[in-house]
């Protein structure tokens, strides 16, 4: 018999009338012949009164215990739930995280789930039951009771869908799908029919709240299709899978990111083993670097800049504060009034021009760029944080966001295949550990460099369209501005376009008055690629670490969480290859 997860989140579970409303749905799917599990968060805001609770008895409090109090938010819902399915006449039964048998890791408030023996739920739906999960809990191997962290019921309705082989996971929450964008910020979004794993996980880092991304990582692994839709109709909500709602359009979603702040390290000494220092140190706080950008100065030394969440600057901070020191770097500064907008799509990893019509649109409101960052599915940019909105709709209205396309047909797409096989499973620790799925190096690119640009709106979208005009289609761009008001960008083009392309920059370089461009004809680019490599930010740091070891200086790099790419010399591009490889052969797929 086909099961089917259904979850229902805090607004969807708030008092006794959604509870029941809630109760009716499972039984409905029930009678049409499914065999049922619920998961069900905390009522209404019950997690975020239960954290006030404990930070009134003490600003620190154990996060053994912690986990223990919060988990009693689930245990009231799942309990409310299988009363209310009893007294609508069926039979039910309410499991917390321990009884279902969800075996987490002993990181308390933020567990990661390493197994799952779903034997008992197996036998409780033979028998006829609905089963109600309580979502956002497990158990350590010491029978601690753990927490997957905030808005971690959507990943335990996957994990139970992928460790069941649901037919599908169906969230059900109080917005009816995933939208292009925030519909609160952008009246305009629409909803879509279909997204990607990939696009899923970008969208929501960029800044979209819609799914905890932990859910989607495992949704991808384990091929669980979720369905997100509306706990208050029955409309078909947002579909997401393994595929895109159509190729032929390159950008699906734009997200913003409204606090944001820049952190730079100046003058730093440019040699192999910088990056590595500098972004060991942030991630040792664990602070999620974004969009690390590095200006390659005349005298051998280099600004780094990145952005971090504005709640994590001081933190950030002192890392870098730290790192500067020990680099014998000039010092560090920083803003902290930005946001940052980011554009999403499977299809621009095929199709010219998405960069620059980011630009454009960015440049006709007069919107100034201060740091660019591309990779092969999303690109973002940061703006002043005043502008973030503005910035928001242009690009939603650049790219047509709000019109209808026509949904691609794919055989199969309401069954996508999982990515990790049983043998691979048998391999790792735990089911949320880190895979890397490739490793690949380009060695067709090339690199063109222009500093010293006053920095001013509309400079990139001028850039950008007199290269295109040349023909040339650019790869990965990096820009940032400087402390002295000018802005430095790099990009990679294929090599039999560099002579081409550098025609096109010196155009630009005299028009602006920037410095005369410079090719670089040997790069080579190196792609490491995962699911969720952001939240296992240790990626880049062993990445980093694996080439500074070498001596290979990094010279460019972009972040995602689906891929981390980085640019070397190109003379070193087979060695940092295997270096990478070497560092990564326990976790490959
Ligand atoms: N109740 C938990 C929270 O509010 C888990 C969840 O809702 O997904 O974060
Ligand atoms: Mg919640």
């Amino acid at each position: 018999m086909a099961i089917l997860v259904q979850k229902f989140g805090g607004t969807s579970v708030a008092d006794a009338e959604k509870i029941l409303a809630a109760a009716r749905r499972a039984i409905r799917a029930k009678m049409e012949g499914f065999q049922v599990v619920m998961v069900v968060s905390a009522m209404g805001h019950t997690t975020d009164e239960l954290i006030a609770l404990a930070k009134q008895i003490t600003d620190q409090p154990p996060g053994r215990e912690l986990d223990m109090l919060l988990a009693t938010g689930e245990q009231v819902s799942v309990a409310l739930m299988a009363m209310a399915i009893n007294s609508l006449g069926h039979d039910a039964i309410s499991l917390a995280g321990p009884q279902l048998g969800i075996f987490t890791d002993s990181t308390f408030t933020k567990a990661r789930i390493r197994s799952i023996s779903a034997d008992r739920i197996r036998q409780l739906l033979d028998e006829g039951k609905i089963v109600i999960a309580a979502g956002f809990q497990g158990v350590d191997p010491a029978f601690n009771i753990t927490t997957l962290g905030r808005g971690g019921s959507d990943t335990t309705a996957v994990a139970l869908a992928a460790a069941l082989q649901a037919e599908c996971c169906e969230i059900y929450t109080d917005v009816d799908g995933v939208y292009t964008t925030d519909p609160r910020i952008v009246p305009e979004a629409r909803q879509l029919k279909r997204i990607s794993y990939d696009e899923m996980l970008e969208l929501a880092s960029a800044g979209a709240a819609v799914m905890h991304n932990r859910s989607i990582e495992f949704a991808k692994r384990f091929g669980v299709p979720v369905h997100v839709r509306s706990s208050f109709s029955d409309k078909p909500g947002t579909l997401i899978t393994a595929y895109p709602e159509s190729m032929k359009r390159p950008v699906c979603g734009a997200a913003l990111a409204r606090n944001e702040a820049r952190v730079t390290v100046l003058g730093v000494p440019d040699r192999p083993g910088m990056v590595y220092a500098i972004f060991s140190k942030v991630s040792a706080r664990n602070v999620g670097m974004d969009m690390i950008v590095q200006n390659l100065a005349a005298d051998g030394r280099a600004d780094v800049s990145f952005t971090v969440p504005r709640d994590e600057l001081p933190l950030a901070l002192k890392a870098a504060e730290e790192a500067a020191r020990e680099l014998g770097a000039e010092g560090t500064s920083y803003e902290d009034d930005v946001a940052k907008v980011s554009v999403v799509g499977l299809g621009m990893a095929t199709q010219p021009g998405v960069a620059q019509k980011m630009f454009a649109a960015l440049a006709e409101r007069g919107i100034n760029i201060e740091m660019i960052s591309t990779s092969q599915i999303k690109i973002s940019v940061v703006v002043e944080r005043q502008h973030g909105v503005e910035a928001l709709r242009a690009v939603h209205q650049a790219f047509a966001l709000h019109e209808e396309v026509p949904v691609e047909e794919i055989p199969g797409a309401e069954r996508p295949r999982p990515l990790l096989t049983q043998e691979v499973l048998e391999r790792l620790q735990g089911m949320e550990d880190l895979v890397i799925e490739d490793i690949r190096l380009d060695t067709t690119q090339s690199r063109v460099t222009l500093t010293n640009i006053p920095d001013k709106p509309g400079l990139a979208a001028r850039l950008f369209q007199l290269v295109a005009e040349a023909g040339v289609n650019v790869d990965m761009i990096v820009q940032s501005t400087g402390r002295d008001g000018k802005a430095a960008i790099t990009f990679t083009v294929p090599r039999e376009d560099l002579e081409r392309c550098l025609r096109a920059s010196q155009t630009f370089a005299q028009e602006v008055g920037g410095a005369p461009p410079v090719g670089s004809w040997n790069v080579a680019k190196l792609m490491v690629m995962g699911t969720g490599m952001r939240s296992h930010s240790d990626v880049a740091r062993r990445s980093f670490k694996a080439l500074a070891d070498r001596g290979i200086n990094v010279e460019m790099i972009s972040t995602s969480e689906v891929c981390l790419n980085i640019v070397v010399d190109g003379t070193r591009g087979q060695e940092a290859l295997e270096a990478l490889e070497k560092e990564f052969a326990d976790v490959r797929l």
